[in-house]
């Protein structure tokens, strides 16, 4: 067993407040949650919590809802890292702190409820060492006063509490998602109209699959990129569109290059785009300009700023 000392800032999850030493599975930590405890529901009435691509496809399948509709219901967007790395948190309910899914009873959407929330009280932190190629897993222990779960007779290892939690299947699938949070945090940083680019297409791939599948079956998307049939017949599921979004982000940022492109589409594009900049100037040329841009007389420039009480 390992422990090391932590930096915080490299989980991609909330990690505050985590005790400062990290651990591997085998690490033996007292806890239990269970019905009846004196602090129900402590830990679900003032949320912080960031959700991942999977945690994302799993709720909106429950609620059987678009992931367009669950991001605007229950979500908002945020931007970490160097502020170019788009992430998505739930949206407490209104004017409150609480999570939208809580019940007296429990959680509503337990079977379907986010990593993190399966984590509790432990952080999973994805790490990677600057002489490692690949990250690991790491864990934290988030000690908060509310949560009595610490004071219950209860011993077990981080691993059997993963196992008891079903998070094989959730770190599975959202390991490709943490590598490329850790990639593109150690990547330079975009700027301009790059970085908004490449925060918008990766906020879509990550977390936005029904929007993402519609971008890459569009032709737009399809003119440039030649993808074979038996592989866009798999994108009906979404744990595949999903994938292909990360492959897709990794070509376009970090030119991991394993889609293939169709010959000249970059050079059609331009000449495209091009001609409808020609096109533009065509129509531009023709309007018949002093009629459209009449000066505004000096008195009336103020106009849409003047307070009315009317
Ligand atoms: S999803 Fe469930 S477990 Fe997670 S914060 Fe909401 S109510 Fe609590
Ligand atoms: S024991 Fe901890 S995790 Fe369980 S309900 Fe209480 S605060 Fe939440």
């Amino acid at each position: 067993m390992s422990s090391d000392k932590i930096d915080i800032s490299e989980s991609p999850f909330t990690p505050s407040p985590v005790l400062p030493t990290s651990f591997e599975g085998d690490k033996v930590i007292q806890f239990q949650c269970r019905k009846g405890i004196e602090c129900w529901n402590a830990c679900c009435s003032n949320i912080d919590i960031m959700l991942t691509p999977y945690d994302i496809i799993r709720l909106k399948k429950r609620l059987g809802m678009t992931s367009t509709e669950f991001l605007q219901t229950y979500t908002y967007p945020f931007e970490f890292g160097r502020n170019d790395i788009a992430g998505v948190k739930y949206k407490p309910v209104e004017g409150g702190t609480a999570c939208q899914f809580m019940r007296p009873e429990g959680c509503s959407v337990y079977e379907d409820r986010p990593t993190a929330c399966r984590y509790y009280p432990v952080a999973l932190l994805s790490l990677r060492r600057a002489d490692e190629f690949t990250d690991r897993q790491q864990y934290a222990l988030v000690q908060e006063s509310h949560c009595k779960g610490h004071f219950e007779p209860r011993s077990l290892t981080v691993d059997e509490y993963r196992k008891e939690q079903g998070l094989d299947e959730y770190d599975e699938h959202g390991r490709a998602w943490r590598q490329l949070i850790l990639k593109k945090k150690s990547a330079g940083p975009t700027v301009g109209n790059a970085s908004q680019r490449s925060l918008q297409l990766f906020f879509m791939a990550c977390y936005d699959v029904d929007q993402f599948r519609e971008f890459v079956m569009s032709p737009a998307f399809q003119d440039v990129y030649d993808i074979p049939a038996e592989e866009q017949a798999k994108w009906s599921d979404d744990l595949d569109m999903m994938n292909f979004g990360f492959r897709l982000i990794r070509q376009v940022l970090f030119n991991e290059m394993t889609i293939a492109m169709r010959p000249d589409a970059m050079e059609r594009r331009l000449a495209r785009k091009k001609e409808r900049e020609a096109e533009l100037d065509r129509i531009v040329e023709k309007l018949p300009t002093e009629e459209f841009v009449k000066p505004i007389p000096e008195e009336e420039k103020y106009d849409k700023y003047k307070f009315s009480d009317s």
